[in-house]
């Protein structure tokens, strides 16, 4: 299994954050394949068709490229968002909020 980070952008100058449904600046949902996991990131209500027509789209589809272990996929969280808690998604299991500790 793959860990995949949807790094949220903010078109129309804001974010999106619910933490009911787990979802923040950043969200990391576990899956077999990049397109599994854009379904999965999908099922949550969010979408890859919101955009800005200046600022752009708020979330892009998985790469399949950028299917990482959970502790990478951590690593590449932004330092401000980090600090504000990544919803990871496991694939199976509910959804729970990672706070950043020192070593990262
Ligand atoms: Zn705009």
């Amino acid at each position: 299994m793959f860990y995949f980070l949807f790094d949220q952008m903010n078109p129309s100058g804001f974010f999106v954050s619910c933490p009911e449904r787990g979802v923040g600046n950043a969200v990391i949902v576990e899956a077999a394949t990049a397109q599994q996991a854009s379904d999965r990131f999908e099922a949550l209500g969010e979408d890859f068709e919101t955009e800005c027509s200046c600022c752009g789209p708020r979330w892009l589809e998985a790469d399949p490229r950028d299917a990482y272990s959970l502790q990478q996929a951590l690593s590449y969280v932004l330092p401000e968002d980090a600090r504000r808690g990544v919803y990871v998604h496991p694939l199976n299991g509910p959804f729970y909020l990672h706070t950043s500790t020192q070593e990262d």
